[in-house]
């Protein structure tokens, strides 16, 4: 046997590791100074989260979940979102007691048994923010800025971000069935697909590529024109500190997320750098989504982010440029030396490689360059320090010399 990594699955592997460990720290930092607290949930949950909180008519809980048995028989789910998670936990943890809105943000792996291609994995990372407990129209504001504000400096270029409102579950309910009745009128020209589905969710009709199904879509009514007064408002008000902000964005009433539990506002970001999975992040408002998960009536919002897609659109980047010192040794038996010297320029902060492959001293110095070392410790009968820019070498007497030529040339 051959072992691979499982399809749709990846490894990490250390040029990309340190990017991704970039982007946490923009993130962090980012979303720190906006009061976002780091926070985490399980890897799997109960199966009827899933259910219950991303809604189950939705692609992700029909199709797209890693459900499996626990030895109780109990049926649990690895995540392929993290809204219901948070929800769970905010219910689980009573932090309807602490001052609200409480702000939480994670990053993550989440697992979707989807058709792998570029962009899209069975199992990627997400970085998301949530704000819980309020229904504030700056909160939607804020994270949308915040998003804004971190693809830009992930270094994504140019993107192109889709704003809409779902309104409430009444004014929605009205509008589906006002939907309903429009395709039934046409069912004739709709897919399959979206014929199967026309009475439990007519919405993903918008979604669909198929000729006929988009002809009738046009024609179709819009949901932002059927919002109520508070609705309304709600939405001009999220627009207006937007507008303050002066992000751009398009209005796309359209615009349908692939998961239940939205109310309000919704928003997606794409890249034109993408291929077809040219979503890099999206979210939206959820006021219902804890009180069906059995907590108190809790407004929240929030947007999850694809690592590995604002990665791919920030391209490779300028690897970042490291100091390094490499540790050669001139004859075998100075391995304890070279060993302790390493360990010593450790200490003072230097990022060190030392020799440990059995390589000739030619193969060594080959190696330091290879790794861009700064300057190369030859440690032998006597140490000497070399310049590996300018080529120069000197002499030191001993080990404390040899660091003070160090520092002098710095690593
Ligand atoms: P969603 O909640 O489905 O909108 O997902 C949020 C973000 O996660 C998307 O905008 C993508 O960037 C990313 N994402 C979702 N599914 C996948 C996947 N299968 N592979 C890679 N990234 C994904």
């Amino acid at each position: 046997m051959n072992p691979k990594a499982p399809r749709g699955t990846f490894d990490v592997l250390p040029a990309d590791a340190r990017l991704r460990l970039q982007l946490l720290k923009i993130a962090d930092e980012l979303l720190g100074q906006a009061g976002y607290e780091p926070f985490e949930t399980p890897v799997f949950e109960d199966t009827e989260l899933f259910a219950r909180g991303v809604g189950e008519s939705t692609d992700i809980v029909q199709k797209e979940m890693f459900t499996f048995e626990d030895k109780a028989g109990r049926s649990l789910t690895l995540r392929p979102e993290n809204t219901a998670g948070v929800c769970r936990a905010y219910v689980e943890h009573g932090m309807h007691k602490l001052p609200q809105p409480v702000k939480l943000w994670y990053w993550g792996p989440f697992f979707r048994h989807e058709a792998p291609q570029a962009g899209r994995f069975r199992q990627f990372t997400q970085l998301g923010a949530e704000a819980l407990g309020s229904d504030d129209p700056s909160l939607d504001a804020e994270l949308i800025l915040l998003l804004a504000e971190l693809l830009d400096r992930a270094g994504v270029g140019e993107t192109r971000l889709r704003l809409s409102s779902l309104g409430t579950p009444e004014t929605r309910a009205a509008y589906l069935d006002e939907l309903r009745a429009y395709l039934h009128g046409r069912e004739d020209a709709l897919s399959e697909d979206v014929r199967a589905r026309l009475d439990d969710n007519p919405l993903r009709a918008f979604d669909a590529d198929h000729p006929g199904t988009r002809a009738v879509m046009q024609g179709a009514p819009h949901l932002l024109d059927r919002l109520s007064a508070d609705d309304a408002d709600h939405f001009a008000d999220v627009r207006a500190l937007l507008d303050d902000a002066g992000l751009a964005y398009e209005i796309d009433p359209t615009l349908v997320r692939g998961l239940d539990y939205y109310t309000r506002t919704v928003f997606e970001f794409e890249s034109p750098r993408l291929g077809a999975q040219s979503a890099l992040g999206g979210g939206g408002r959820y006021d219902l989504l804890i009180e069906e998960l059995g907590g108190p009536p809790t407004p929240g919002v929030g947007w999850a982010a694809g690592v590995e897609r604002v990665l791919l659109a920030a391209g490779e980047g300028e690897p970042a440029a490291d100091s390094r010192i490499y540790v050669a040794l001139a004859k075998p038996d100075a391995a304890r030396e070279g060993f302790r010297l390493a360990r010593r320029l450790r200490d003072e902060g230097f990022r060190v490689e030392m020799e440990q492959a059995g390589r000739s001293l030619k193969g060594q110095l080959r190696q330091a360059d290879r790794i861009g070392a700064r300057s190369t410790v030859i440690v032998g009968d006597v140490i000497d320090v070399k310049d590996m820019r300018s080529g120069e070498q000197r002499r030191a007497s001993d080990a404390d010399e040899a660091l003070a030529l160090v520092r002098e040339v710095g690593g």
